[in-house]
């Protein structure tokens, strides 16, 4: 079988709300209708470390970015941009296409649009350093599957189509 040879790299929550704090979980497992999107053009999935699970566990309450800024917690943040942009390289120095980076709007430590996370903040300064550039999204904050969702759907579908069309 011919594999696609494209990978996109998303925060770890969207493929597992098990790991978010437990009044923010807005689905069972993942985002269904994310990843089903994805499949549908036979796109490989590289699933993010939680950073905020390694750090506090599933017991931590819902914390800000200042409370999350600690010289620890930036240290893991560090760590796991450092690792990711060594897999990312893996990828690309063998001819795979990395169609883009997904992060959570709003995240005290993933969100790539607007105020940035603390892991984003410290993966996007790496990817700068390494000159990669990554299409870039983030699942909104007020995003469900299904129809409160569609909008966003329809958006990164039209995105991976046109992908397919390169
Ligand atoms: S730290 Fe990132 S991956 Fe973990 S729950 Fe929060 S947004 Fe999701």
């Amino acid at each position: 079988m011919e594999r696609s040879k494209k990978v996109i790299f998303v925060s770890h929550c969207i493929l597992n709300q098990n790991t978010v704090v437990p009044p923010l979980a807005r689905a069972k497992g993942p985002y269904r209708d994310i990843i089903d999107a994805i499949l549908d053009y036979g796109i490989g999935i590289h699933q993010l470390p939680c950073p905020e699970y390694r750090h506090l566990g599933l017991k931590r309450k819902p914390m800000t970015k200042e409370e999350y800024d600690t010289e620890e917690f930036r240290k893991l943040c560090k760590d796991i941009a450092r690792d990711t942009v060594s897999i990312m390289k893996e990828y690309l120095d063998n001819g795979y296409d990395i169609v883009g980076l997904i992060g959570i709007n709003d995240s005290p430590t993933c969100s790539i649009m607007g105020t940035k996370g603390i892991l984003m903040e410290e993966l996007l300064a790496l990817l700068e350093e390494e000159n990669i550039e990554l299409n870039l999204q983030d699942v909104p904050i007020d995003y469900y599957d299904g129809e409160e969702g569609k909008e966003f759907i329809h958006r990164l579908k039209e995105f991976l189509s046109n992908l397919n069309k390169i």
